[in-house]
């Protein structure tokens, strides 16, 4: 058994990082199996390397040790490029200048029943039919998105965790409806979350993701990923997620609930595991 924790270094770690880190580490450990650490370090704009110190500091106090390299994805990137030259060369890639404004305005007011996908409201195809526009697989003008009606497959994979447990399928009409054309290469990165979080789970031989329940939908996609570039499907841990005093749910950005901030309160490693439910 293999697991990863796979944070951005775009903020602290909060109480929520917490409790996926531990997950994923405790599941490896348990087997006898490894634990491996990925810092998905595409977007630029926010990646900041403090954050990523921060992110070891945090671990090593919370005593959990990984195992191998760490892989930064933001050293991955020919790696990106090569899938994508692949996934042209199948026809299944066409480029796409629209900006958020222009899908607004394509699909009009939003409608009861207009499909929500996992990365927003699914792409109108405004682009999809433009013969004429070039290849731009690394950062440049416009987007690399997936042609879902060719792409799709019905697809099916294993969940573990508990919302959801057993086979998760997905029909290619779901994948049609539901995702649509999605980005698989933002204009400004030349990748995308979707793209890289499959190729580097493939490379660093992972068996079992474990991540949040908010990532749930997010899935299919990368299991149809995995299809069409001819990569094993590992299992799948949608854990729940950690919510405020007041229920609701730590957002991405939670400072309050920053591991340091509770370390330098004088919390202890064994009272963050307590104040997750781990202990
Ligand atoms: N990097 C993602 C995040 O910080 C997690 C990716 C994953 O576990 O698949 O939310
Ligand atoms: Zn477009």
């Amino acid at each position: 058994m293999r697991t990863r924790f796979a944070p951005s270094p775009t903020g602290p770690l909060h109480l929520g990082h917490a409790y996926a880190a531990i997950v994923a580490h405790d599941m490896a450990r348990a087997e006898g199996g490894e634990f491996l650490l990925r810092i998905e370090d595409i977007d630029e704009s926010r990646a900041r390397p403090e954050w990523e110190e921060a992110i070891y500091e945090d671990l090593t106090w919370l005593g959990l040790t990984w195992d191998g390299p760490v892989v930064r994805q933001s050293g991955r990137m020919p790696a990106y490029a090569a899938a994508l030259d692949r996934l042209w060369n199948a026809d299944l890639l066409y480029p796409c200048t629209c900006t958020r404004r222009d899908i607004a305005e394509a699909l009009g007011a939003p409608q009861e029943g207009s499909a929500l996908g996992p990365d927003g409201p699914v792409y109108p195809g405004t682009c999809r039919s433009k013969a004429d526009m070039p290849y731009e697989p690394h950062p440049g003008p416009a987007h690399l998105r997936l042609n879902m009606a060719r792409a799709a497959h019905t697809t099916e994979f294993t969940e573990t965790g508990p919302a959801h447990p057993g086979k998760v399928t997905t029909t290619r009409e779901d994948y049609i409806a539901q995702i649509g054309d999605i980005v698989l290469a933002r204009r400004d990165m030349g990748t995308s979350y979707h793209l890289s979080v499959v190729i580097d789970d493939a490379s660093q031989g992972i068996t079992h993701v474990t991540r949040g329940e908010d990532l749930f939908e997010a899935t299919p996609i990368h299991i149809l990923l995995q299809r069409l570039l001819g990569l094993p499907t590992p299992t799948y841990h949608h854990h729940r997620l950690i919510r405020d005093d007041h229920g609701k749910r730590l957002a991405k950005r939670d400072d309050a609930r920053a591991i340091k901030s509770y370390r330098d309160a004088g919390a202890t490693p064994r009272d963050i595991r307590r104040r997750i439910g781990l202990a």
